[in-house]
C-alpha cells in the first residue's frame, strides 16, 4: 500500500521480531509469536515473539543483575546524562524511521507522530537527564545530637506496562525518569503496537545503555503483562492503560508490596462559556476529538456549552468534523486515521448504538467508514451526540472520534456536570474572562485543568489523574523523577 524506507523494511524482515533481554535479542523461550497488524489496511505487518512468565523471569533477572553490576546505578547523574542525551540524539536522527514505524503500527497520521510523539519522547530523555543533574543525591539533616543525612537512591528494577495509543511517546514519558534516577527497567508494550518499542531498544543499545538496563518483553497482557505485574523481583511498577486492567495490576503489586503508579483512562470535558471566539473553540475541540482518531485518554470528549452559543458552536463543529480528511496514516493529506484494531472499532460502534438506544441525539452520525483503496482498514467516521448527563456516552470512555455535547446555564451547573464523572484526568475551561477561567479550573476534580486549550503537555507541568484515572504519580513533572528515588537516612549519635 505504501513504500517503506529500506531501514524499516530491514527492521521488519527478521521475523519473528525478537525481544531484548539482558542486552541480547532473543525469541521467547517457548517459541510463541503474535501478529501485529496495520490498522490502515488490516494486513499483518510482522510476527513478533510473544513472551510469557519464563521470559519475564529472564527480563527481571537481567534488570536485577544490571542494577547490581552494570555500573548504571552507581554512575553520577552526569555520566548517565551523557548516555541519555546520546539516546535522545539518536531518536532525533532516526525520527523519520520511528515516525514511519509508529504510523504503520498505530495507524496515526505520520504528521502527528512527527510533530509530537517522537520529538516529545526525545525531549523527555533530555529533560530528566538534566533534572537529575540538579538533584542532590545526599542532603545533610540538621538534627540536634546527631550527624545525619538523607540519601536519595534508585530502587532497582522497575516494571512498565504500556497501552497502544502512544506507544513510543509513553515509553519516553515512563522510563526516562526511572533511568535518569539510576534504575533499570522491564517494558511490556501493548500487543497491538510493539514495533517502535523494539526499535527504541536498538537505539538504546547503540547509545551505550549497558546491557540489562533496558529490557523489552513483547507479549500478551494476560500472559507477559500479568507475569510482570506479579513478579516479586520488581521494586516499582508503572501501568498505563484501562482502569479495569489497572486494578488487576495494582492488586498483583499489592500482594508483593510493590509501589505502583497507575495512569488510567479519562472522560475529559471542555466547559465553554459564551464569551469565547466560537469559531476558534469549535476548531480546537474538533482537533482534540480527532487527534489520534480520538484514542487519547485525556482528550475533550464531553463538550459543555453555555446555552447562548450552543447552536452556532455545534453547527461549526459538525461542519468541521464532516470535512475531516480520513485516510491512511502515510498519506500526507490524512487528518484522521483508522482506529488501532477491529476490536477497538467494534467498541466505538457499540457505544454509539448504546448511546442512541439510551436517547442520545445524533448530530453527526459517525459509523463505519470505507476508505477507497483501504477497504479492510479499521476506519470510523467522527460522530457528535447530544443529550443528558446520564447517557452511557456521556459517562464512559469511548476512545474514538466521538464527542458528546451538553448545554449549561450557570457556572455551578457546569462544575457539577464535570465533577460528577467517575474519572479525573483532564478538563479544559474556555472563557474570555481569566478570573472566571481560573476560578473554574481550580474547582474541577481532576489531575489537570487547562485554560483556553486542551491536551497540553510540557516538561515541568505534571500530568496525572485522580479517581478512576489513576493514582500514585503522574508523568512529566519533577515529582515523577523523585518517584523513582527512595529516601534513605544515615545517622550517628554525637554523644
Ligand atoms: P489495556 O488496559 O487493555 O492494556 C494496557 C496494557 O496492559 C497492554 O500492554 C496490555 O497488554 C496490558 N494488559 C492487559 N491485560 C493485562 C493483565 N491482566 N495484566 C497485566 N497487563 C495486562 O488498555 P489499552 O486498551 O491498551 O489502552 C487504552 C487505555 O489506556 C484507555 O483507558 C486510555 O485512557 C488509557 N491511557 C491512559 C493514559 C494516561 O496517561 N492516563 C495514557 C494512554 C492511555
Amino acid at each position: 500500500m505504501t513504500t517503506l524506507r529500506a531501514e524499516v523494511t530491514e527492521f521488519l524482515a527478521a521475523q519473528p521480531l525478537k525481544m531484548y533481554l539482558g542486552g541480547r535479542w532473543t525469541e521467547s523461550l517457548h517459541g510463541a509469536t503474535l501478529e501485529t497488524r496495520d490498522p490502515g489496511t488490516g494486513s499483518v505487518i510482522a510476527r513478533v515473539s510473544a513472551g510469557d512468565a519464563a521470559d519475564v523471569e529472564r527480563a527481571v533477572r537481567a534488570g536485577a543483575v544490571a542494577f547490581a553490576q552494570s555500573g548504571w546505578a552507581a554512575m553520577t547523574a552526569k555520566e548517565r546524562g551523557v548516555i541519555l542525551h546520546r539516546l535522545a540524539d539518536l531518536i532525533d536522527q532516526h525520527q523519520e524511521i520511528l515516525v514511519e514505524i509508529e504510523s504503520l503500527d498505530v495507524g496515526k497520521p505520520r504528521a502527528q507522530a512527527a510533530a509530537f510523539d517522537v520529538p516529545h519522547a526525545a525531549a523527555t530523555f533530555r529533560y530528566y537527564a538534566d533534572l537529575a543533574l540538579r538533584t542532590q543525591p545526599a542532603e545533610p539533616l540538621v538534627v540536634s545530637g546527631f550527624e545525619a543525612r538523607r540519601m536519595l537512591v534508585p530502587y532497582g528494577v522497575c516494571g512498565f506496562i504500556f497501552p497502544w495509543n502512544f506507544p513510543f511517546l509513553l515509553v519516553g514519558w515512563g522510563i526516562a525518569p526511572a533511568l535518569a534516577a539510576g534504575n533499570t527497567v522491564v517494558i511490556k508494550p501493548a500487543e497491538d503496537t510493539p514495533l517502535s518499542t523494539l526499535y527504541f531498544a536498538k537505539l538504546a543499545e547503540q547509545a551505550g545503555v549497558p546491557a540489562g538496563v533496558i529490557n523489552v518483553v513483547t507479549g500478551l497482557g494476560e500472559t507477559a503483562g500479568a507475569a510482570l505485574a506479579r513478579h516479586p523481583g520488581l521494586k516499582r511498577m508503572s501501568f498505563t492503560g484501562s482502569p479495569e486492567v489497572g486494578r488487576q495490576v495494582a492488586e498483583a503489586c499489592g500482594r508483593n508490596l510493590v509501589p505502583v503508579k497507575l495512569e488510567l483512562g479519562g472522560k475529559g470535558a471542555a466547559i465553554v462559556f459564551e464569551d469565547v471566539d466560537i469559531e476558534a473553540v469549535a476548531t480546537a475541540l474538533v482537533g482534540a476529538i480527532t487527534l489520534n482518531a480520538g484514542q487519547v485518554c485525556c482528550t475533550a470528549t464531553r463538550w459543555l456549552v453555555q446555552r447562548k452559543i450552543y447552536d452556532p458552536l455545534v453547527k461549526l463543529a459538525v461542519a468541521a468534523l464532516s470535512g475531516m480528511r480520513m485516510g491512511y496514516g502515510a498519506n500526507p493529506d490524512t487528518q484522521l486515521g483508522p482506529l488501532v484494531s477491529e476490536k477497538q472499532r467494534a467498541r466505538v460502534l457499540d457505544y454509539l448504538d448504546q448511546g442512541v438506544k439510551e436517547g442520545a441525539k445524533l448530530l453527526l452520525d459517525g459509523g463505519t467508514a470505507v476508505v477507497q483503496g483501504y477497504e479492510e482498514g479499521y476506519y470510523v467516521k467522527p460522530a457528535l451526540l447530544a443529550g443528558g448527563p446520564g447517557n452511557v456516552c456521556a459517562k464512559e470512555e469511548i476512545f474514538g472520534p466521538v464527542a458528546y455535547v451538553m448545554t449549561f446555564d450557570a457556572e455551578q451547573e457546569a462544575l457539577e456536570l464535570v465533577n460528577g464523572s467517575a474519572y479525573g484526568l483532564a478538563n479544559s475551561v474556555w472563557s474570555g474572562d481569566p478570573e472566571r477561567a481560573n476560578r473554574v479550573a481550580e474547582r474541577l476534580t481532576a489531575g489537570n485543568s487547562w485554560i483556553n486549550a486542551h491536551n497540553l503537555f510540557a516538561h515541568g507541568i505534571p500530568y496525572g489523574g485522580c479517581n478512576l484515572s489513576g493514582c500514585g504519580g503522574g508523568v512529566l513533572g519533577e515529582d515523577t523523577f523523585r518517584d523513582y528515588l527512595r529516601a534513605q537516612s544515615i545517622a550517628r549519635p554525637l554523644a
